[in-house]
């Protein structure tokens, strides 16, 4: 038995990778094979969690497009309601930010509006292999027309008014929580999660130590009577599972897995939506497991974004 404490990490270095490059790393934090990145990996992953419909990996990289456009254009690409888009307007056009799974599922179902084509027409010029078995060459409708789509970089997301910024600028942090913090931050609808999968990971194998790992309870003082019974509870309970493991499956097994599991999860979402989470889950009111996260991450978000956290 392994006992760590909780902690969480912004993605930075995500931001900066390519989008499948991104994708990967997001997506195997659910089988925990990191190891298993080369230079060569991302793609044949990316193709394969697509065909296999794991479909919320293709959420975890979004991108925002600067469209030239008319008024009347906008006004129709609203009609079409797109979901979990974030669509604002612009002098002379709007600006459009979704993620790739939103992408690909507003072309499967309007695919043929001169907007929607326009713009997946765009993206797949760039990144085909995120579009394959969906893009299917258009139908010439923004042929000849005077629409212009325009891919913003980070620093250009960055420099975007404070009401902008918000809706558009989105941010992965990675948490190593408990699974009672991992059940209640799932409860936030807007953002994109991926997390470790019991049913995928088998604590046995070697690159697990062939032990569980468990979060420190920020309830109990190490040395306690109150810790020991805690570390009794956890030893059982890992004792069992590697037993059960000898004869299942980690999908059987895990039911004796108690709630101070170790959990990675990436949550992914804009600013406004953080700014949301931190309102609750920084409040006295909150779990305390959550707060020990959430607390100092609000402090670092608000350094880096003020005039969104002010
Ligand atoms: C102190 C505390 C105690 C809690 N106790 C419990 C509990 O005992 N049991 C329990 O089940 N949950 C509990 N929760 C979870 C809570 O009810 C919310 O589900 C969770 O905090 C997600 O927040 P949210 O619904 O405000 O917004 P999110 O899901 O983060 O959504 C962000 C915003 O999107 C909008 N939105 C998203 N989906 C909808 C929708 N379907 N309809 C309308 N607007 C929508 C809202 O404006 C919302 O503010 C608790 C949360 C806290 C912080």
């Amino acid at each position: 038995m392994h006992v760590v404490d909780p902690s969480y990490e912004i993605q930075d270095e995500l931001d900066q990778a390519s989008l499948v490059i991104r994708l990967e790393a997001c997506g195997r934090i659910c089988y925990k094979s990191e190891e298993k990145i080369t230079k060569d990996s991302a793609l044949p992953f990316v193709k394969k969690i697509a065909e296999h419909g794991h479909n919320s990996v293709m959420e975890m990289a979004v991108v925002s497009l600067q469209v030239q456009c008319s008024a009347e254009q906008f006004d129709a690409f609203l009609l079409l309601e797109p979901k979990y888009f974030f669509v604002d307007r612009l002098d002379g056009g709007m600006l459009v930010t979704g993620s790739i799974r939103s992408f690909r599922e507003l072309y499967q179902r309007a695919g043929n509006t001169l907007l929607v084509e326009a713009l997946v027409s765009f993206l797949t010029s760039g990144h085909p292999y995120l579009f394959e078995g969906v893009w299917d060459g258009g139908h010439g409708l923004s042929e000849g027309t005077t629409i212009a789509v325009k891919k913003l970089d980070l620093q250009e997301v960055e420099a975007l008014p404070p009401q902008l910024l918000a809706r558009h600028r989105f941010t992965g942090v990675k948490f190593v929580v408990n699974r009672a913090v991992t059940h209640e931050i799932v409860r936030h609808r807007p953002c994109s999660f991926l997390q470790e999968s019991q049913r995928y990971c088998r604590y046995s194998q070697d690159k697990f130590g062939s032990q569980v790992t468990f979060i420190k309870p920020i309830f109990y003082e190490e040395g306690t009577e109150e810790y020991s019974l805690w570390k009794k509870a956890m030893e059982e309970s890992e004792q069992l599972y590697l037993q059960l493991l000898e004869t299942s499956t980690p999908q059987a097994a895990r039911t004796v897995l108690p709630n101070s599991c170790k959990t990675e999860i990436i949550v992914y979402c804009n600013l406004a939506e953080w700014k949301h989470i931190f309102n609750l889950r920084t409040s006295p009111a909150a779990e305390p497991s959550m707060r020990e996260v959430m607390i100092p991450l609000a402090v670092e978000m608000k350094e880096r974004y003020p005039s969104v956290f002010s």
